[in-house]
């Protein structure tokens, strides 16, 4: 994908507004993608409604634009994609990449303990399910190949599925379709190049190669941001009671985001508005200026 123009998107999860750590990647994912003159998308990750809050997308939406973070083109929305879902489930069904599964996560964490060996294979339902037993879910079994990955941030890994991922769920026991295979039907749809994340979904990496790998789909550049914790090391998030940012001050928030990041702007630009310290963001974005460890936010 040398040659292709950049594009990059942020992805939230309606589930709550917006906090810090969310803020800031989201600017992460905008100063790279404008840095280089790309497009910068916005994805509504709206496939999970019972985690999903009346109203949070609009309010994610407003505070982007609060802060000037302006998405190319209109918002997509995975609510809407649920048929495109399907085929990848059925090409996946097809080609024996799936099985169905009927085991439960507890299961799966009792057949793993007793197992001598590494491997995270659930050889039971691999096989096929026995006459008259249900279905839960739907998973992908994972390779004995590795994967080779090379974040920008965390530099080459190359886990191997099998061991370090095990066979992951494509359709939930409640009939959704889960994340990691809407994730990568739609980066390849929307022709992501580059995908800038939060540290927190770098397990997500593999399983997301893999299912690129098995669908066909064109493999994007990682790059897994450090994320904002507070002072006890949980990630901000509404679990963590993380308050959402205030829309009245986007220009300190902006300024905050860019010093978690490395990115040492001018203590002059704290006062400046939205624009100016963006312009300031994108001319200066430097990358090998980002500490990969996460850190703590006050
Ligand atoms: N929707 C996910 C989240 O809010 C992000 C998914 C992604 O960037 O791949 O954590």
């Amino acid at each position: 994908m040398k040659n292709t123009p950049y594009r990059g998107r942020f992805a939230p999860s309606p589930t709550g507004p917006l906090h810090f750590g969310s803020l800031m990647t989201a600017m992460g994912s905008y100063l790279a993608a404008r840095s280089q003159n790309g497009q910068w998308l916005l994805r509504m990750e709206d496939l999970d409604p019972p985690r999903e809050i009346a109203g949070a997308a609009d309010d994610i939406l407003h505070t982007l634009e609060a802060h000037h973070l302006h998405w190319d083109g209109p918002v997509f929305y995975q609510s809407q994609r649920l048929s495109a879902y399907d085929d990848a489930l059925a090409q996946l069904a097809r080609e024996g990449h799936s099985f169905p599964c009927r085991c439960t996560r507890k299961a799966i964490a009792e057949q793993r303990s007793t197992r001598s060996s590494q491997a995270a294979h659930f050889d039971a339902c691999r096989e096929g399910l026995p006459e008259g037993i249900a279905t839960r879910t739907v998973r992908v079994r994972s390779g004995d190949t590795p994967i080779h990955i090379d974040d920008i941030l965390h530099g080459p890994q190359e886990p191997y599925p099998s061991r370090e991922v095990g066979d992951f769920i494509v359709r939930r026991a409640d009939g959704l379709h889960a994340y990691h295979l809407a994730a990568v039907v739609d980066d390849a749809h929307q022709g992501i190049t580059e995908i800038v994340r939060g540290a927190d979904l770098l397990d997500c990496t593999p399983p997301q190669v893999h299912l690129q790998q098995l669908l066909g789909l064109q493999h994007p550049r990682y790059c897994h941001l450090p994320i904002a914790v507070n002072s006890r090391g949980e990630k901000l998030s509404k679990q963590t009671h993380a308050p959402a940012i205030a829309r009245q001050t986007p220009g300190p928030n902006l300024y905050q985001a860019l010093c978690f990041l490395g990115q040492m702007p001018n203590p002059a630009l704290a006062n400046e508005p939205p624009d100016t310290i963006l312009r300031w963001a994108v001319a200066h974005w430097n990358v090998n200026n980002i500490n990969k460890h996460n850190q703590v936010v006050a």
